[in-house]
C-alpha cells in the first residue's frame, strides 16, 4: 500500500511514496507528555514541582536551539526550569563549582550540561561531578553502569526514546536481529544495551565494520546513529525491517540535497526556500523497502526531549518522595519498563 503525506505535516517528505509505516515521533511524544502531565499533577499535589537546570556555555547556535527547546518543553509541562549561561571562557573549576551548587539545591531535580563544552573545560570531569540522582542525560558512569547491569536508573534520552518508539509502535524486539550502526557513549552503546535487555540479538557496527551493508541487511531492526547524511541505502535494508533513524545532519550543499531528495520535489522546494535541510542517516528511498521507519525530522528528535522530561520527573519522584527510593518500578515512559530486569534496584544514589 502507498501512503501520501501532505506538505505541512511535520514529517512530510513531499510527494513521498511510502510502503513503510511512518513511526511518528511527534504523536508518540504527545502521548508521553499526556502521561507525564498526570504524574506531574500527582507530584504537585504532594508539594513537589520537578525542575531542570540547564547549563549552556558560550554561544553555539545549535546548542542554543537545543537548550531553548528543552526549556520550552519544561514550560509546556509545568516543570521548573533554570538556565545558566557561563561565558565561552569558563574554566573547569568554575563549571565544577556551578555543578556543585546545582547538586546542593533541593528544587533542582535534573542537571543538563549542554555539550559540547569549550576545549579548555574538562568535559568528563564536569559530567562526572553531576549527582547521579540528577543526571537526567544518563551520561554519568554510575548510570551507565546501572544500564549495563540492567538496573533501573536514568538512561540516556535518545536511546531511551528509540525504545519508546519501538515499544509504543508494537514492534517486536524480543528475538529480533538488531543492527545498531554507531557506538558512541551517548547513543550507539546505550541503544545496544537497551535492545539486549529487551532480548534482541544485537550487532554493534562502526567505521571499521566489514561489509556494513551485509550486516545491516540481516537485521529486523536497524538503528542508524552515524551522523552521515543518507548513508544507509535502500539495498542495505531487508524488506519489511524497522528502521530507526537517529542521525540529524544539517545539509546546505544544494547538489547533495538534490541527489538525496531527487524523488521528493516538495522537499527540494523547502530546501530552496530555507537554504538548509535536516537529513537523517537513512536515505529517504529506504521508506519504499522498510516495514516501518522514523522520519527526519519528526522521528527520534521529539522523543529525545520527551525522555529528558520523563527523566526529570522520574528523578524528582525518586529523590523527593520517600517511598520511591526503594523497589519503585520504573515509570511507564522509561525504557527500563521494557527491560528484563529481575530484582531491579532503584535509581537513588
Ligand atoms: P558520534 O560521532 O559520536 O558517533 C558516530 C558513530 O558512527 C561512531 O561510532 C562511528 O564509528 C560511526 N561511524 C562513522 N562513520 C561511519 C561509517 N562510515 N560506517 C560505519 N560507522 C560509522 O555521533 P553520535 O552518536 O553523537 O550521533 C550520531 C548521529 O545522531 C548524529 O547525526 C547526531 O547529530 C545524531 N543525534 C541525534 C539526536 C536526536 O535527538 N535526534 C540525539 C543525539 C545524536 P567509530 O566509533 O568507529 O568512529
Amino acid at each position: 500500500m502507498w501512503y501520501h503525506f501532505e506538505e505541512g505535516s511535520s514529517f512530510s517528505q513531499g510527494a513521498l511514496k511510502l510502503s513503510a509505516r511512518v513511526l511518528n515521533g511527534i504523536a508518540i511524544r504527545d502521548q508521553i507528555y499526556g502521561e507525564l502531565k498526570q504524574e506531574i499533577a500527582a507530584l504537585g499535589a504532594a508539594g513537589i514541582r520537578p525542575g531542570l537546570a540547564a547549563v549552556l556555555v558560550g554561544e553555539n547556535p545549535a546548542s542554543q536551539i537545543y537548550v531553548r527547546s528543552k526549556i520550552a518543553a519544561c514550560e509546556q509541562l509545568g516543570l521548573g526550569s533554570w538556565l545558566h549561561t557561563p561565558s565561552a571562557a569558563v574554566t573547569t573549576e568554575e563549571m565544577l563549582s556551578l555543578v556543585a551548587e546545582l547538586n546542593a539545591r533541593d528544587d533542582v531535580d535534573g542537571i543538563l550540561v549542554q555539550l559540547p563544552l569549550p576545549p579548555q573545560v574538562d568535559t568528563k570531569a564536569v559530567l562526572e561531578a553531576v549527582d547521579p540522582a540528577k543526571d537526567v542525560d544518563g551520561f554519568h558512569p554510575v548510570n551507565l553502569g546501572r544500564l549495563v547491569s540492567g538496573r533501573a536508573g536514568l538512561v540516556a534520552c535518545t536511546p531511551a526514546g528509540c525504545m519508546e518508539i519501538l515499544r509504543r509502535s508494537g514492534i517486536a524486539v524480543e528475538g529480533a536481529n538488531a543492527a545498531v550502526v554507531g557506538r558512541s557513549d551517548i547513543v550507539g552503546k546505550p541503544m545496544a544495551l537497551l535492545l539486549v535487555h529487551a532480548n534482541a540479538t544485537v550487532t554493534i557496527c562502526h567505521s571499521k565494520t566489514r561489509d556494513l551493508a551485509g550486516v545491516v541487511r540481516q537485521a529486523d531492526i536497524v538503528v542508524a546513529a552515524i551522523g552521515r547524511a543518507a548513508m544507509i541505502e535502500p539495498e542495505w535494508v531487508r524488506p519489511g525491517a524497522t528502521v530507526i533513524d537517529v542521525g540529524t545532519t544539517r545539509v546546505t550543499d544544494a547538489a547533495q540535497v538534490e541527489r538525496i531528495f531527487a524523488n521528493y520535489p516538495a522537499r527540494l522546494a523547502q530546501f530552496r526556500e530555507k537554504g538548509f535541510t535536516l537529513v537523517g542517516d537513512v536515505h529517504p528511498d529506504v521508506a519504499e523497502v522498510a516495514g516501518a521507519i522514523t522520519p527526519v525530522p519528526g522521528g527520534v528528535g521529539p522523543l529525545t526531549i520527551a525522555m529528558l522530561m520523563s527523566n526529570t520527573v522520574k528523578a524528582a519522584r525518586l529523590r523527593r518522595t520517600p517511598k520511591a527510593s526503594t523497589n519503585t518500578p520504573p515509570n511507564t515512559t522509561s525504557n527500563t519498563a521494557s527491560m528484563k530486569t529481575p530484582g531491579a534496584a532503584a535509581a537513588k544514589s
